[in-house]
């Protein structure tokens, strides 16, 4: 999930220079998802079906090249080595988030995966453990999900010590859960 992403690319640069490149891993692990969400607003706009959205426009090549770009392991590779060179944390920053978004992604993703390694290739690994659908285990991959974004949470607080820093934490953490329990209610 999106949230989880976002949870895990701020605690990953903690052990770096965490504070400073906090709004650059938030970016980075934002990034990849950025054109779902702009297909889930035009579906809405649109007034496409369920079906129609997932079965249709979900494969077509205007959803499907904008997501390869933004999920593609090598391009955020070479951005991060690139960062490096140039000694510009907040570039390095920004594709590790973006590299452990792809790469958790690559991981939990069954038929629905994106292409990893565009546009050098059109791969797409069909991981046995899909992180929504329970057909391939989604029904105990979430609970995991659950306690692994709470312990970000954690990690996060300890470092960001500041109430206003701990509030939005805090907040993080109250829709990490509320999210989910919605969507299961749903
Ligand atoms: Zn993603």
């Amino acid at each position: 999930m999106t949230q989880t992403h976002l949870l895990m690319g701020s605690a990953a640069i903690l052990p770096f220079r965490g504070k400073a490149l906090a709004p650059a891993a938030l970016v980075g692990a934002a990034l990849p998802d950025l054109p779902m969400y702009i297909f889930v607003l035009v579906a809405r706009i649109m007034d496409w079906s369920r079906q129609e959205m997932w079965r249709d426009y979900y494969w077509r090549d205007e959803l499907q090249i904008p997501m390869g770009w933004v999920n593609s392991i090598p391009i955020y590779a070479a951005i991060f080595a690139l960062g490096l060179a140039l000694k510009r944390p907040w570039i390095w920053g920004l594709a590790l988030a973006a590299l452990l978004h792809c790469v958790t992604d690559l991981l939990l993703h069954h038929h629905d995966g994106h292409m990893h390694f565009y546009p050098f290739s059109d791969f797409r690994f069909e991981s046995p453990i899909s992180y929504w659908d329970d057909r391939h285990h989604a029904n105990w991959w979430r609970p995991i999900e659950l306690v692994m974004g709470l312990g970000f949470c954690v990690l996060l607080a300890r470092r960001y010590r500041r109430w206003w820093q701990r509030g939005l934490v805090a907040l993080a953490g109250l829709f990490y859960v509320v999210l989910p329990l919605l969507w299961f209610w749903h």
